[in-house]
């Protein structure tokens, strides 16, 4: 018997994905995705047009967006919103706002870069954004790679843009209680994305999640694009420990640029409750 292929975690043009959202629905169809969510970096710009596609397709599609949060010293954490209504005027002035501050903090990384003689990153880093509202430092990146800086966006945020390294700059995103309350008020779940991939010790990590379910987040995303077996059974242990459903997403974002293909993720360990059995 197939095994049911969810993947709740892909971005598209219409943040730092380098397919188009009918385009990206198209392939997660073609790999064999039964439930797909798309879920853009504080955008819900595309899910029209990938809810349309779906719909043609024949392929169960829900609502869905990655918010940047700051949590803590100068973290940042993704919280996935899933299953929402996208018409919810707090979730999209929320997520308008914390778009807003995207172009200013661009600037502020393009000054940092030009002091250690990576001039013009602005500009160059715009002409890998396809919506003006949505510069990432995934397209400084490629820009980057362009200049032949690096060999791959990978190497480039080891060496250009992570903490710690030059073109780093600190940024306030939304809060966890705001991004919590958006997507509830929304009717939609909140799920920790990717909980292996931020620089918190293990207590701080703890402390993170506990505070996120004492918000009403429901779930942590087990299976992510760039887990090996040994996070996914440490992610598993979390959701055990605090109580949470379980999440699988690729986090893909263009062929040659990504982990993992569109489904093509380890399936969830078995005792666990997938979090799509909220969601309808
Ligand atoms: P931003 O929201 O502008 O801070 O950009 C975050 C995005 O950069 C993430 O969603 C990833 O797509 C990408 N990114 C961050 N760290 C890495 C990394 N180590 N390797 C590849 N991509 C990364
Ligand atoms: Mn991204
Ligand atoms: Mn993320
Ligand atoms: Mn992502």
């Amino acid at each position: 018997m197939k095994v049911f292929n969810a993947d709740l975690h892909c971005h598209s043009t219409v943040s730092d994905g380098l397919l188009s959202p009918t385009v990206t629905v198209r392939r997660a169809h073609g790999n064999g995705v039964d439930l797909l969510a798309l879920t853009d970096h504080d955008e819900i710009g595309g899910l029209e047009a990938a809810a349309a596609m779906a719909g043609e397709l024949g392929m169960r599609f829900i609502n869905g967006v990655e918010i940047s949060v700051s949590w803590g010293d100068d973290q940042t954490v993704h919280i996935l919103g899933l299953g929402f209504d996208r018409q919810f005027t707090p979730l999209v002035q929320g997520l308008a706002n914390v778009r807003g501050g995207r172009d200013s903090r661009a600037r502020r990384i393009a000054a940092e870069l030009d002091k250690v003689s990576i001039h013009g990153a602005y500009e160059g880093a715009l002409k890998y954004v396809s919506n003006p509202a949505l510069i990432s430092r995934s397209h400084f990146a490629r820009y980057i790679v362009e200049l032949g800086h690096a060999k791959d966006v990978k190497g480039v945020f080891d060496w250009w843009l992570a903490k710690g390294k030059p073109g780093h700059v600190q940024h306030a995103w939304a809060t966890m209680e705001e991004a919590v309350r958006w997507i509830h008020g929304a009717g939609g779940i909140a799920v920790v994305a990717h909980p292996g991939r931020y620089r918190l010790a293990r207590a701080e990590l703890a402390r993170m999640l506990a505070m996120f379910k004492d918000l009403g987040g429901v779930g942590i995303e087990v299976v992510s694009g760039s887990n090996n077996e040994e996070h996914i059974r440490d992610h598993a242990h979390l959701a055990r420990h605090h109580g949470f459903l379980a999440s699988r997403g690729s986090d893909f974002h263009g062929p040659g640029e990504s982990w993992i293909d569109l489904g093509r993720m380890p399936q969830l360990p078995d005792d666990l409750t997938p979090v799509w059995t909220r969601l309808h």
